[in-house]
């Protein structure tokens, strides 16, 4: 599943490869995608359309593209499209003359001859319009990006009287957006905070958590993203964060901190890694 790091490098791609292109059409399939919900294609078409690309960007695990505003248009933030992956989703640039890969649900086709792609075999990811793009309630609802609104003290107030465990408390994207599984765990080892105290007890470590997800997110980011299953950048290729990562997916290997073997949990049909020496509850 693409987590933020793997959202920030295809939209650090799309910004180098697609800025400045026009949208020629707008093509969908007529599936359904999250919550069996269809695409809004006249939407789209009515924001996009024979607009200009002016802005690719992520806000937590949502990539945007923005265009250029047109005549009616004043708002701080222009006419767009959010895009989350879901489990599955991809976002490729491939010339419009190659064949569209199966599963292949909303095509920008760009007048320089290029497609911009979004294919999801499993359909869990999401598409829309909005003008300005910035007022979707997906967005509004987030918490702060962990990477670029986020700072100690309003992480530590975030924290204050939370009794549900730190783990919970990262996943929870109206707490802090933009954190998943992978790079909680990551981020927690780095902390050495243990996944289960409460999350209040953790306040007043609250340098040493936002520093140990930054750096978990940096790293992800640095290696071009993590890829387990599914994730390719837009480029069609597999992250190298993989052989990066410190616990996730290391049950039994030892801490690359301590030595101690990596253990592995389950709550909530999804597992925790972490070392039980470097992450003691305290
Ligand atoms: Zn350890």
């Amino acid at each position: 599943m693409p987590e933020l790091p793997e959202v920030e490098t295809i939209a650090r791609d799309l910004l180098a490869s697609i800025v400045g292109a026009r949208v020629a059409s707008v093509w969908g399939s007529g599936l359904a995608l999250r919550l069996g919900r269809p695409v809004d294609l006249a939407q789209i078409r009515d924001v996009a359309q024979s607009r200009r690309i002016v802005d690719v960007r992520r806000k937590a695990k949502y990539l945007l593209i923005e265009f250029e505003a047109g005549s009616r248009n004043h708002a701080p933030s222009s006419p767009g499209i959010l895009i989350h992956l879901g489990m599955s989703g991809r976002l490729l640039v491939e010339p419009g003359d190659k064949p569209r890969p199966p599963h292949t649900h909303v095509v920008l086709s760009l007048a320089d001859g290029r497609e911009v792609r979004f294919r999801d075999p499993r359909r869990f990811g999401f598409v829309a319009a909005g003008a300005p793009i910035g007022e979707r309630s997906e967005l509004a609802a987030l918490g702060p990006d962990p990477l670029t609104e986020l700072d100690v003290a309003g992480l530590a107030a975030r924290l204050v009287g939370v009794r549900a465990p730190i783990k919970a408390f990262l996943l929870d994207q109206t707490r802090v957006g933009g954190l998943g599984n992978i790079y909680v765990c990551e981020a927690l080892h780095w902390a050495g905070i243990h996944p289960s105290a409460p999350a209040g007890s953790t306040r007043r470590r609250a340098d040493a958590l936002l520093a140990g997800i930054r750096t978990a997110l940096e790293l992800g980011i640095q290696n071009r993203g993590t890829t387990l299953r599914d994730y390719v950048d837009s480029f069609g290729t597999g992250g190298n964060n993989a052989a990066a990562l410190r616990v996730y997916g290391r049950e039994g290997q030892p801490c690359p901190a301590c030595g101690a073997p990596i253990r592995r949990r389950v709550d909530s049909a999804r597992s925790t890694f972490f070392c039980a020496r470097c992450q003691r509850r305290r």
